[in-house]
């Protein structure tokens, strides 16, 4: 776990070599051993010096954050901080002098322990990233962070980097002071050690007597200004969703004029607090657990051998198409992109090189790099071009007839066993299925827009989908680097279902006279990263209304207008608006995007408006109980998925842990009373799923560990 050795030169090297947990973490067990090996190298008379180092590819991923998850009490979530602290405070006052030999990735108490040594050198690795990220799990740095930087760069360049939780470079962590020198990764130990052997000198400045951080203490006007202004808008930017920034900036406020040790002890009780608030909680268990099992394919049907696919045909080299292709040869998945001609599947191919030109600008990739990436991808119209593919993604228009003649062209050419997935984003795969011979091996595979930033994928098995079809498309989405969740097949699917309840709200909004300001404002002021209105124009007044129609016509009498049908309809016959792509929909895109004026001639506002707080109750419950809905009927089948799909299909506020964990915050019963009376005032669409009522009444909830 941690190895311990002496050179002749009397320079003891710790090396952190977690191979059982596959990264190195701070965990109670590392930490022990990590002290006792310094303790020993602070023992040996023969010892200089020390240089803190890792043997893995990242130097620390951060603390093992199992730890913080359904620890409820605030001391004793401050006594875990205060162990780490305590374990670099320790190496800090050791005596001896201490270098980090940083040859990968430190984030979190990674770099925490870095900042407790008295000399950090970082190997020239493109790939390293060095940041306190804390604040995107909800939490502060808890193991001296907020204390060390800050007394090391100053508080104007230290806050930015921890509130907004960075990730930096290593030629910018030099440029900042956080190391002090870049050696090329093969000199690195040999490096850390000529500091050692030149006289590097033990402890760091701040226990030094009469400390000032660089820029000032709190004392300085400048930075009390600094610290009012990032207060004011950090409060703008959270919207009082997240506590972890203004934590920080907290933790720093209180302690920055008091000695090192007064200062961690403020910290671990700003971490304790944050640490057991719901949001905290939430974010862990969602945003790193969850991601993690997801990632890992926790929901895998099991008893088949990992599959993933050697070549991949997209079919239609469109906007999706092209997107997919990108994710799949950037991650070396040789591609076949084709397309009703060549120069269409060419166009598809030019989109990728746009996207991976970008990347060589910004040098993340060379040139040498692109072009073996682009060399996997095949541009073509032929369909013999698509011989040895064993998985096809097929992007083509969203016509039920056009999907049906190249899903059998392929069949022609390639046969009925491979696996076939459609990136449909409205017809029920089932359906769909049909048209393949073998319709145990048909799925749904859907991609969201762009899909180079968007890290999710909606798996949906048709009725008849076979789990070994299930495992291999997992397989596929895994080995391209995306987030699976699986769903069965209903209209809408899942993400796009529940994501029209919260534009559909908005649109009742407006019919009833709420003003559009407020409704757009209340959206995003919930965390949404749009307000219901400006997403409908995104998504497109225009497909919400084709979609249902087509809903209209495959249902006949049993077809439900859905809430905001009205003003659909009335935008798309009567105001032909429908939305950002035609420049017009509930906004004006012609010059400075401005919400339509017209809207409140067509829509009279009431003179009695409700209170803020009562637009973001009915917005995020809208999509809470659709998405309980879906738990209760099936469509997606874990709360673990129903809420990653949330977060990274449509933007769900991360904060509240997902659409399903919003519903425990609130509480569940506490939610099902207040959607009873969301259901008298508004309609039945607010009514309860029964699922909810019975958790209720039985005391269980969707997360038992919380
Ligand atoms: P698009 O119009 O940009 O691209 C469709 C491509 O398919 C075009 O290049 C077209 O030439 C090609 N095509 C049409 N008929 C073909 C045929 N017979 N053989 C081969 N190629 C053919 O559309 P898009 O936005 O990329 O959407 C494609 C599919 O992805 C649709 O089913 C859509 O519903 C779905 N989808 C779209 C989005 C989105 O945000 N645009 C998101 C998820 C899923």
């Amino acid at each position: 776990m941690i190895d311990y050795d002496v050179d002749q030169t009397g320079i003891a090297v710790i090396t952190w070599n977690m191979t059982e947990a596959g990264t190195n973490i701070l965990s109670e067990q590392s930490m022990a051993a990590f002290t006792e090996a310094v303790d020993r190298a602070v023992a040996d008379e023969k010892v200089t010096g020390m240089v803190i180092t890792s043997a893995r590819k990242d130097f620390l991923a951060g603390a093992d954050i199992s730890m913080f998850l359904g620890v409820s009490d605030a001391a004793e979530m401050a006594e875990l901080a205060g162990a780490a602290q305590g374990m670099i405070r320790h190496l800090e006052t050791c005596g001896k002098p201490v270098v980090a030999a940083i040859n990968g990735t430190a984030l979190g108490g990674g770099l925490e322990l870095c900042l407790g040594c008295h000399y950090r050198i970082a190997a020239d690795n493109p790939k390293t990233r060095i940041g306190l990220v804390e604040v995107t799990i909800g939490v502060i740095p808890g193991a001296g962070g907020t204390q060390r930087l800050t007394r090391l760069i100053g508080i104007k360049q230290a806050v930015p980097l921890m509130a907004e939780g960075k990730r930096i470079k290593v030629q910018q962590a030099l440029k900042l002071g956080i190391v002090d020198e870049i050696v090329p990764p093969e000199k690195l130990l040999k490096a850390a050690k000529q500091w050692i052997l030149d006289g590097g000198q033990a402890g760091n400045p701040w226990d030094q007597k009469g400390f000032i951080p660089p820029g000032g203490d709190l004392t300085d006007p400048g930075n009390q200004d600094f610290m009012a202004v990032a207060n004011a808008m950090l409060r703008e930017q959270s919207q009082g969703n997240y506590p972890a920034p203004l934590a920080v900036l907290a933790a720093v406020h209180d302690s920055i004029n008091s000695p090192i040790d007064r200062g961690l002890e403020i910290e671990a009780k700003y971490f304790g607090r944050t640490a057991t608030g719901k949001v905290a909680q939430n974010m862990i268990r969602s945003l790193f657990f969850g991601m993690q099992a997801a990632n890992k394919l926790k929901n895998r049907p099991k008893g088949f051998e990992p599959k993933p696919p050697t070549q991949v045909a997209v079919l239609g080299a469109g906007l999706m198409g092209s997107g997919i292709a990108h994710a799949c040869v950037t991650r070396g998945l040789p591609t076949i992109l084709l397309d009703t001609t060549d120069e269409a599947a060419e166009r598809g191919k030019a989109g990728i090189q746009k996207l991976l030109d970008r990347e060589v600008e910004k040098g993340r990739l060379s040139e040498s790099q692109r072009e073996e990436i682009l060399a996997l991808v095949t541009a073509t119209s032929r369909y013999e071009d698509l011989a040895g593919t064993d998985l096809v993604v097929e992007a083509v228009f969203e016509n039920r007839e056009v999907k049906a003649e190249v899903t059998a062209k392929v069949a022609e050419q390639l046969g009925d066993d491979i696996v076939f997935g459609s990136n449909t984003s409205t017809l029920p795969i089932t359906g769909l299925a049909q048209t393949w011979r073998k319709p145990e091996n048909f799925i749904g595979i859907h991609f969201f827009s762009p899909v180079h930033r968007m890290g999710l994928v909606e798996i949906i098995r048709g009725e008849q989908t076979s789990d070994a079809t299930l495992a291999a498309t997992m397989d596929f989405v895994k080995a391209i680097g995306k987030t699976p969740i699986v769903v069965n097949d209903a209209r809408g699917f899942y993400t796009s279902r529940v994501v029209c309840t919260y534009c559909e709200e908005g649109m009742a909004m407006l019919a009833e006279g709420v003003k559009p300001a407020l409704i757009e404002n209340a959206g995003r002021m919930t965390g949404m990263p749009l307000g219901p209105l400006e997403l409908a124009d995104e998504v497109q007044i225009g497909l919400l209304y084709k979609v249902r129609k087509q809903w209209e016509a495959d249902l006949g009498d049993d077809f439900k207008p859905t809430v905001g049908w009205p003003v659909v309809q009335q935008f798309v016959e009567q105001f032909e608006r429908t939305g950002k792509g035609a420049g017009k929909g509930f906004y004006d895109y012609s010059g400075d995007k401005q919400l339509w004026p017209e809207l409140a001639v067509h829509y009279p506002q009431a003179a009695q408006q409700p209170a803020v707080e009562q637009v973001k109750k009915r917005l995020l419950y809208a999509q809470a109980i659709d998405a309980a809905r879906c738990l209760e009927e099936n469509v997606v089948t874990t709360p673990l998925d129903a809420d990653i799909g949330s977060i990274l299909g449509w933007g769900f506020p991360p904060w509240t842990g997902g659409v399903i964990s919003y519903i425990e915050t609130v509480g569940i019963s506490e939610f099902v009373a207040e959607a009873k009376q969301l259901a008298e005032q508004h309609g039945e669409r607010f009514l309860p799923p029964k699922l909810l009522q019975d958790m209720v009444a039985s005391g269980s909830g969707f997360y038992p560990a919380s």
